[in-house]
């Protein structure tokens, strides 16, 4: 069954849901659980 990885984030800069792919990722879990920044590109 294909896996599909349409994940969608909250941008706080543009104030709406973006793709995954987004975003910047960190390695900094404690302050961005979800191992991506909160702003798009
Ligand atoms: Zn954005």
């Amino acid at each position: 069954m294909p896996e599909s990885k349409k994940e969608k984030c909250f941008c706080e800069k543009c104030k709406k849901l973006k793709n995954a792919e987004e975003f910047y990722q960190t390695n900094d879990l404690v302050k961005y659980p979800t191992g991506k920044l909160k702003q798009c590109k």
